[in-house]
């Protein structure tokens, strides 16, 4: 890979569990050896770790995973800490300063805040330091969890437009019927979704299937994506050299822009709109706008500026988009011609409800 490229590695917390679910530093500090080593040839790194919660166990000496909520949050907030200053130490020996960046779902969702990751991870590179990022776990309840960090490294590869999505877990890649790595996948068919769901291994599916929906996300938006055992000898500069390693997947090298990227993936609807055949018709085959008139069913509450699914009468999603009305305002309004908004609200603030350039055909 060329200068410059900015690649996104994902560390998964059993690649940096020892056996005995303590830290394995010696593992750790080997992956950061070959991260600094990536960095030293110009390319740019951000580094998605897991393993808060597990460090943070070892640290209070929990043998089980907790079940209560706010023992998880103190675990990942006495873990991150501890993990961020490995991270800092490990970089710190080859030259790289490190800044710690935590996020939840809600970050995503408001794009001024989207857009401030993005500027600061610019300055940190800017800086030649590495961003290394994790979900806020001592902040995020069920509803504004990013879901897991393969989703969290999916979305941060999105938004910094990187080159490169790497996946390191416990497994040499996706595994076929025969329990031999897929070298290379070309397109999200249903036979590479059916490896990764049903195990047909004993090597088991090493969360597969959480891995495959990010993947698809990311390379939708044009980044090449790799899975591969972070336990392997010099396994990153290998996937970087263009080795033969793990198991590759080739993007699909969309054209959406950036804005309707974040519509499409980033940003989680708020709520729903169905709408009637007509208006489906005019929005996936005529790039029109969504209007009032065409609308059967509103889902959820919503505010005006929120992304919201759009749904055909049998509610399959088929399209997001930003709404101009919120929830309360389209149950006044749906099914009426655009000139009777005003009649119906008392004020109208825009003829379309959903933009046509703040839409996405999914
Ligand atoms: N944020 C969690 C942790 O650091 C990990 C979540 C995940 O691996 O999906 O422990």
């Amino acid at each position: 890979m060329s200068k410059n490229k900015i690649v996104v590695i994902k560390i998964g917390t059993k690649v940096i569990a020892s056996p005995d679910k303590s830290l394995d530093k010696i593992l750790l500090k080997g992956l950061i050896g070959q991260i600094s080593d990536v960095l030293d040839r110009g390319l740019k790194v951000i580094v998605v770790t897991s393993g808060a919660i597990g460090a943070g166990m070892g640290l209070l000496g929990m043998k089980r995973r907790p079940v209560k909520l706010e023992e998880l949050q103190a675990a990942a907030s006495i873990g991150q800490s501890r993990l961020m200053h490995l991270y800092s130490d490990y970089f710190k020996e080859r030259g790289y300063l490190t800044g710690q960046i935590l996020l939840t779902q809600e970050d995503f969702n408001d794009r001024a805040r989207y857009l401030n990751i993005k500027k600061t991870i610019g300055t940190l590179f800017s800086h030649r330091a590495v961003p290394v990022i994790n979900e806020n776990d001592t902040v995020s309840t069920e509803e504004i969890k990013c879901g897991d960090n393969d989703r969290l490294s999916s979305l941060v590869s999105d938004l910094c437009r990187a080159d490169m999505l790497i996946l390191l877990t416990d497994v040499d890649g996706l595994l076929d019927e025969k329990c031999n790595v897929v070298n290379f996948v070309d397109e999200m068919s249903h036979r590479v979704t059916k490896l990764a769901r049903e195990s047909l291994c004993e090597l088991g599916t090493g969360g597969m299937a959480s891995k495959l929906e990010s993947i698809g996300r990311a390379t939708a938006s044009g980044i090449e994506c790799v899975i591969a055992n972070g336990k392997t000898k010099d396994i990153i500069v290998d996937i970087i050299e263009g080795k033969h390693a793990g198991t590759r997947f080739k993007s699909s090298g969309t054209k959406l822009l950036a804005r309707k990227r974040w519509i499409a993936f980033s940003s989680k609807p708020r709520g729903s709109i169905s709408v009637d055949g007509g208006a489906r018709e005019a929005l996936s085959n005529k790039n029109k706008s969504l209007l009032a008139s065409g609308i059967v069913s509103v889902d959820g509450e919503f505010a005006s500026g929120d992304v919201v699914r759009i749904a055909d009468k049998s509610f399959t999603e088929f399209a997001r988009g930003i709404t101009n009305y919120s929830s309360s305002e389209l149950l006044k309004i749906k099914g009426l011609k655009t000139s009777d908004i005003k009649g119906a609200l008392g004020y109208k603030s825009r003829d379309e409800v959903v933009h046509k350039d703040n839409l996405v055909i999914l």
